[in-house]
């Protein structure tokens, strides 16, 4: 099986433009697996908890060179751990959340790099702005200056055809483009992370440069 896994990344990495960042979402995979997956090149794994994200960094500490990218719902109670461990959060999503992420990276001297989720259609099932919200939003965001604000997340809700899927895709582009335009000193619209294994291809044709796989790499999760 260990070749398997190694064998997908090169085939997954092989089929994405050079630039765009292949990010393993390791939720409920084993720290053996995730050994594979960087033996077989990835740097960027992704967890979605705090306290398993903990325990799995206390055991892969003889890779040093990991970056660490927070993609869950982030509880306010969570913040300054999630500060402590991660070097993106992908799920900012509210502007009450951006804001103590502020003001903790101030007392923690930090200035992490984050991404703001946004729904472009709605869905009770999923957090994030709307779109009129994020535009309304932005100026109280460009205040938050301990957060490096890269660019926008996005989850397509469930059950959307590969045309649906990739109209979102292009409007989350779109919006980022509408926001760049703005030049916000504090936003910047670098960074498109949209795409996971069902739709990364659609993702990658629609801008995406960080994609965040795991079924795909690592198997079905229990
Ligand atoms: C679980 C998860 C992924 C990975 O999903 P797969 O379909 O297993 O590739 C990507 N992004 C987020 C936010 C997730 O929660």
């Amino acid at each position: 099986m260990s070749s398997s896994i190694s064998q997908r990344i090169v085939t997954i990495r092989a089929s994405l433009p050079a630039s765009v960042r292949l990010i393993a979402v390791s939720k409920q995979v084993t720290t053996e697996l995730m050994r594979e997956a960087y033996t077989a090149g990835i740097r960027d794994f992704a967890e979605s908890r705090i306290q398993e994200a903990a325990s799995k960094q206390a055991e892969l500490q003889d890779l040093p060179d990991i970056t660490w990218h927070f993609i869950g719902n982030l509880q306010s109670n969570k913040a300054k751990k999630a500060l402590e461990l991660f070097d993106w959060i992908h799920s900012v999503d509210s502007l009450q959340i951006a804001q103590r992420l502020d003001t903790l990276a101030s007392q923690l001297g930090v200035t992490p790099l984050v991404c703001l989720q946004v729904k472009i259609l709605p869905d009770p099932n999923k957090s994030g702005w709307m779109v009129s919200e994020l535009l309304a939003d932005l100026e109280a965001l460009n205040q938050c200056k301990n957060l490096q604000i890269q660019g926008l997340m996005t989850i397509p809700p469930f059950g959307l055809d590969h045309d649906e899927i990739s109209s979102i895709f292009n409007h989350t582009q779109k919006l980022a483009k509408e926001i760049e335009s703005q030049q916000w000193l504090h936003i910047k619209m670098l960074h498109l992370s949209m795409g996971m294994s069902g739709d990364y291809q659609l993702a990658v044709r629609a801008g995406a440069t960080m994609v965040r796989l795991g079924t795909i790499l690592f198997g079905n999760r229990s």
